[in-house]
């Protein structure tokens, strides 16, 4: 009988839905991504997922549905986080170790659902999720239902498991004897880091995030943990797959050895010398300072937030000054799930303090990540782009700060409701 129902249904088949209306956007201004200015009276005409003209004069079709946003607002390209972990929430609500070794799989997951729906309620259309930090490759999935409309969220560049070199990372300081679960995959030697890099390409990875260096034990500075030849290897291995590779590096000898091997960015870099800052300069390795988590990792450890500030947050702030003298591009990244996601912000307005001019973070978080990150399709209020788009109250280029106050988010030319 079901080939009968079926061609009965098919007898019956509804018209496809009508092409949706092209929008009209009519925002105060557009800050476009491509120079550091605002725009006035400037308008975005989107059709389907794709911006299909800006300017002052944009023709707009019959059927077009016009959206007056308001003479305060400004319209802005999707914001881009850099640096974030889904699968982790704050640490002062639950420490990392406990996260690691105490969450269930399917709680760290559905947390992870709810935070990627904030990250984009709050204009992040696009997240580089740099390891799941013992959630295995619950972030594949996640960026699989996200795709296909299952749970909203960011789109996501994921970098699955992460790759640290063998007891370097954490949880640590259990008996000797025993086996404790890792927050990321343990490899050493060439061919174990080699293995590693496909073995996470295979089950989903986006890009490849690699530990530089750590603190081998608690309480003491980090240390380098890969050799040069480990980190080539393994970044020859993601390269030849078409795979970025982001590197967690802090001393001054991890990033050195980091830029060497060819890594396309360097996470935190707090301890970069002059010397190795140009390096990165001159090899176009992209730096991800990553303040919002010095700053949170203070506060949690009991910090007021006023100055002097702990020597922490200080090594922050005078590395991101010297990659800024140095010339080193910066990426927006503040290693988000540190602090709550949502919050995502909190990462430009301590560039912005600790001295950049806010229309250049706001180029940093939309088309300088858009390019770090290889993603030739958005970062632009452009025609033929991706129409991720965030509309805000006020002028982000005089206060950052105003991208909090969100107006409306379009991610591929939908509207998502607040
Ligand atoms: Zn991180």
């Amino acid at each position: 009988m079901a080939w009968l129902w079926a061609l009965l249904l098919a007898g019956q088949a509804p018209a496809p839905p009508p092409p949706p209306r092209p929008l009209l956007l009519v925002p105060g201004a557009v800050f476009d991504g491509t120079d550091p200015v605002l725009h006035r009276g400037w308008r975005v005409l989107v059709r389907g997922e794709r911006i299909e003209a800006v300017g002052p004069a944009v023709d707009a079709p019959a059927d077009t549905e016009v959206v007056e946003l308001g003479p305060d607002t400004t319209l802005i390209p999707g914001l881009i986080e850099g640096h974030g972990h889904l699968f982790l929430h704050p640490y002062d609500e639950a420490k990392w170790d406990d996260q690691v070794l105490h969450e269930p799989l399917a709680l760290r997951t559905a947390r992870a659902v709810v935070q990627a729906q904030r990250t984009l309620a709050a204009g992040f259309t696009t997240e580089r999720d740099l390891g799941t930090e013992g959630a295995g490759y619950a972030d594949v999935g996640l960026r699989q239902a996200i795709a296909q409309g299952i749970v909203p969220g960011p789109r996501l560049l994921v970098a699955t498991r992460a790759i640290v070199a063998a007891g370097a990372y954490g949880p640590k300081g259990f008996e000797p004897g025993v086996e404790v679960p890792q927050g990321a995959e343990e490899a050493s030697g060439v061919d174990g880091i080699v293995r590693a890099v496909r073995a996470q390409i295979a089950a989903g990875a986006d890009l490849i995030k690699l530990y530089a260096d750590y603190r081998w034990r608690g309480g003491e500075p980090s240390r380098p943990t890969f050799s040069l030849a480990e980190l080539r290897a393994a970044v020859e291995a993601a390269h030849d797959a078409g795979r970025p590779v982001a590197v967690h590096a802090s001393t001054d000898e991890g990033i050195a050895r980091a830029v060497a091997a060819g890594a396309d960015t360097i996470e935190h870099g707090y301890g970069a010398t002059p010397a190795t800052l140009q390096k990165m300069k001159a090899a176009g390795t992209v730096l991800c300072p990553t303040l919002a988590a010095a700053d949170a990792s203070a506060r949690y450890a009991g910090w007021n937030g006023r100055d002097p500030a702990p020597a922490s947050v200080e090594a922050s702030r005078t590395g991101f000054a010297a990659a800024r003298r140095a010339g080193v591009t910066l990426c927006m990244g503040g290693d988000v799930g540190v602090f709550p996601h949502g919050d995502n912000a909190r990462e430009m307005e301590l560039m912005a303090a600790a001295g950049m001019p806010a229309a250049q973070v706001l180029l940093a978080a939309t088309a300088g990540n858009a390019r770090a990150f290889g993603l030739a399709d958005r970062g632009e209020v452009r025609a033929g782009l991706l129409a991720d788009l965030v509309v805000v109250r006020g002028d982000p280029t005089a206060d950052v700060a105003a991208v909090r106050d969100v107006a409306l988010v379009i991610k591929g030319g939908q509207r998502i409701p607040n």
